[in-house]
């Protein structure tokens, strides 16, 4: 598979500043501190951790939605992370996003005719094109042209995620970066709007960042998955081979909390200890250790970077892989 995309040493840090008149930077938020991925076209990357993470601002900072601090991103081989203008513009086309609540997506004002027909107007695509292209989406994504003179409010959650959906594809894009789309949503309907999803996907031959801190969701729709902690990547590989096989504690953990979704259910739950640390405080060495019930000296010390750990490129960032893989958890 041809890579679309690959993003390296990204980094988004927040400054933090002081004093009501000349206000001094005492400080930063470090989001994203020093990410790197690839995506494959065609596939789905999954990237998962818990809220505050770093993922969302990462997805974003892809299309400049916000500024990153540094890092490069690469799409179709060129360098994308100083475009400007028409080029980001265009940029914008082949890249969509679907934001994890519709209702605030969606503009109430807006019949869905309107809304799914706005990104095509920026574009200036004719009238009978753009609304032969709103029948067509409808029907898509399981609604039908009865729906069209409708207003998102009288919609469920679920219907409203397909409306969000039939507008990121009025462009024909490339790449969609799914920021959380279905953790708004009842369980029950979650599952429908991934296999959608996963459906269109086939059919316009689709490639997906899919940002979620639920990991069975991740499990059904990727292909490989990246687990991030305060804003660093921590394991990341084939999402069989990461959900059977984890080698991070962290990793570990999170998907000890989803019996369901491990194959191996003799495993005992692994509990965190303490709370997520600030971002703008995070622990040094391995950021990790505060919470890692196998953390030593040496971690609290070096920074653990990503090494090959295992089968299809799995990655984890850990000074004791080895040992803790033998650790009977
Ligand atoms: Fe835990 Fe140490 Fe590995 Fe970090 S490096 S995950 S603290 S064992
Ligand atoms: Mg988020």
């Amino acid at each position: 598979m041809t890579e679309l995309l690959r993003v390296s040493n990204l980094k988004k840090h927040f400054p933090i500043k002081k004093g009501a008149i000349i206000p001094k930077q005492v400080g930063a938020v470090r989001a994203v501190d020093g990410v790197s991925f690839s995506v494959r076209k065609g596939e789905t990357l999954g990237l998962v951790g818990e809220s505050g993470c770093g993922k969302s601002t990462a997805g974003r900072s892809i299309l400049q939605l916000i500024q990153p601090t540094s890092g490069e991103v690469v799409y179709k081989g060129e360098d994308i992370s100083h475009v400007k203008g028409e080029k980001l513009r265009q940029l914008r086309r082949e890249i969509q996003l679907i934001f994890q609540d519709p209702y605030a997506s969606l503009n109430p004002r807006m019949t869905v005719e309107q809304i799914i027909e706005e990104p095509m107007r920026a574009f200036k695509v004719p009238s009978g094109e753009r609304k032969k292209k709103v029948e067509e989406l409808l029907n898509v994504v399981g609604l039908s042209s009865y729906h069209k003179h409708r207003y998102p409010h009288q919609f469920s959650g679920g219907q409203r995620q397909r409306i969000g959906i039939a507008r990121a594809l009025t462009l024909d894009p490339e790449l969609i970066i799914c920021d959380e789309p279905v953790s708004a949503l009842d369980v029950s309907i979650q599952a429908q709007v991934v296999n959608l999803m996963a459906d269109l996907q086939k059919e316009f031959d689709l490639t997906y960042i899919f940002i979620a801190h639920d990991l069975s969701v991740v499990h059904h729709i990727s292909d490989r998955v990246a687990v991030m902690y305060l804003g660093e990547i921590v394991e990341a590989g084939e999402v069989d081979e990461v959900y059977e096989n984890p080698k991070h504690p962290y990793t570990k953990a999170l998907l000890s909390a989803i019996p369901e979704a491990n194959p191996r259910r003799d495993k005992e739950r692994i509990m965190l200890e303490g709370d997520l640390p600030s971002p703008s405080d995070p622990p040094k060495g391995c950021k990790f250790h505060t919470r890692c019930p196998f953390a030593e000296q040496r971690c609290r010390e070096e920074h653990p970077v990503l090494k090959e750990v295992g089968a299809g490129d799995h990655q984890a960032a850990c000074h004791l892989v080895d040992e803790v893989v033998k650790q009977p958890v």
